[in-house]
């Protein structure tokens, strides 16, 4: 780089999905020749990527618009607290813009402005698979954006609107350039995995000869042929989600689901306006264990709703018991602004919350314990997240990054990030596992679980 080259200053907040819209911008700038940093100092204009989700998050946003704002001066604001333009712009006046998200177009224009794009544009720097802010090993891949339904907490569809789901096509080519760059494991987001490709009428495209839906089972088996990790997120559990359970059987993805259900009491379901209301979804579980024996599903609650009673909560507490969810997060209810659940009666009081958030905490910490106990003696194999001197991090299939467990292998520091190894797994606690990679010729033996 010239010492002409503009330098565009990045920080991402949020969810995945946020993400991957900043690694849209960074890669549209980066094929335009500007250069990226870290740093506030010495950029020519900072972008900040906010999330406006809960207020929490929101405070952390304006902290970081703050900070850019003083040791910078030239900040543009995009993202999920873009949507409220006046608001942003009260707090931080001195903002050069504000976007919302997915307006990549717009954020690229407003650097534009603040620093002219330089004449001679490094396309060819830019590797195919496009600029990415996770590890080259597991890459974050966005099928749709924005959503049907209207569950009472979420402001999620006036932020980021209805479903659109991108054509089949565009999002296998960029799974297809994610492994030919090196990615190893696959995460499938979006607002609602299941609903992938509804609003196109799950029109069919060819690929590799052969016609394929916009459709999750035809996403997920297109996937399954790349031979890397494929892992689904935010899936609800329509009556579709069945067929995918042979691909996982077949080891084709990984047996791994993660559905956020939010609660179990069916009026307070009713009350949230959840999506796949499903009074028969321990009864779908059953099924699918019985099909995949070593499915791992991952969950979030909310604790606390507006109008949940005792009642209810012991509902939730006895479903859980029943479902033996192995991942398990669960946040305390809080309005969001905008929010339709600020209009309900009966608001939980914060030290009820609380209560129960820590009952809700304590059993699903005794069901992971208890699963994770299960697999010490096991082998597995193991994709390693980070090396050091005191060993290596990996996660098994049963294991997301940034959101579940890992496991330890101590000593293990002659390998390196991205190295899919066989491990025995000697011990275990709530959350984690530790173990020792086993040699080749053990890993050889069949005896491993994935
Ligand atoms: S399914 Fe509900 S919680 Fe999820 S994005 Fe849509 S409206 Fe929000």
């Amino acid at each position: 780089m010239n010492k002409q080259t503009p330098k565009v200053g990045f920080v991402s907040l949020g969810c995945p999905k946020a993400l991957v819209d900043s690694e849209r911008i960074l890669t549209k700038l980066r094929s335009e020749g500007y250069e990226l940093t870290p740093e506030y100092a010495g950029a020519d204009v900072v972008i900040v990527n906010t999330c406006g989700f809960i207020d929490s998050a929101k405070e952390e946003s304006f902290g970081a618009i703050k900070e850019a704002l003083a040791e910078n001066g030239k900040v543009i604001v995009t993202g999920c607290l873009g949507v409220d333009e006046g608001a942003v712009r009260e707090v931080v006046p001195g903002v050069l813009a504000v976007t919302g998200p997915q307006q990549y177009e717009q954020v690229v224009s407003e650097v534009h402005k603040a620093a002219p794009q330089p004449h001679d544009p490094y396309t060819h720097l830019v590797p195919a698979a496009g600029l990415k802010l996770t590890p080259r090993h597991y890459s974050y891949l966005k099928i749709s954006e924005g959503c049907n339904h209207r569950c009472k907490f979420c402001i999620i569809p006036s932020l980021r609107g209805d479903l659109d789901s991108r054509p089949i096509r565009a999002v296998l080519r960029e799974a297809e350039k994610l492994v030919e760059a090196g990615t190893q494991e696959i995460l499938i987001i979006s607002q609602d995995t299941s609903a992938y490709g509804l609003d196109r009428k799950h029109a069919t495209e060819v690929w590799k000869d052969k016609e394929i839906r916009a459709h999750m089972t035809d996403l997920a088996r297109a996937l399954g042929d790349m031979d890397v990790w494929v892992r689904l997120h935010y899936v609800y559990p329509y009556p579709h989600v069945d067929d995918i359970m042979p691909l996982m059987a077949d080891g084709k993805i990984l047996p791994y689901l993660d559905i956020p259900f939010q609660h179990a009491s069916p009026k307070i379901l009713r009350a949230m306006k959840r999506p796949a209301n499903d009074a028969k979804v321990l009864e779908r579980i059953k099924k699918w264990r019985e099909i995949v024996p070593q499915l791992v599903i991952r969950s979030t609650f909310i604790v606390g709703f507006p109008g949940e009673t005792e009642e209810d909560f012991q509902y939730l507490l006895n479903w859980l018991e029943e479902a033996q969810l192995d991942r398990v997060g669960c946040f305390k209810y809080e309005p969001v602004d905008g929010a339709a659940a600020n209009e309900l009666p009966d608001h939980v009081a914060p030290e009820v919350q609380q209560e129960r958030w820590e009952r809700f905490m304590a059993a699903s910490q005794k069901i992971s314990a208890a699963k994770l106990k299960k697999r010490v003696g096991m082998e597995m194999a193991v994709l390693i997240d980070v090396v050091d001197e005191e060993g290596a991090v990996g996660r098994t299939y049963a294991d997301a990054p940034e959101i579940d467990g890992k496991v330890f292998l101590k000593g293990a520091t002659e390998y390196s990030v991205g190295d899919m190894v066989m491990a025995h797994i000697d011990a275990s606690d709530e959350y984690d596992l530790f173990g020792h990679i086993v040699i080749d010729d053990q890993a050889e033996d069949d005896d491993w679980d994935w």
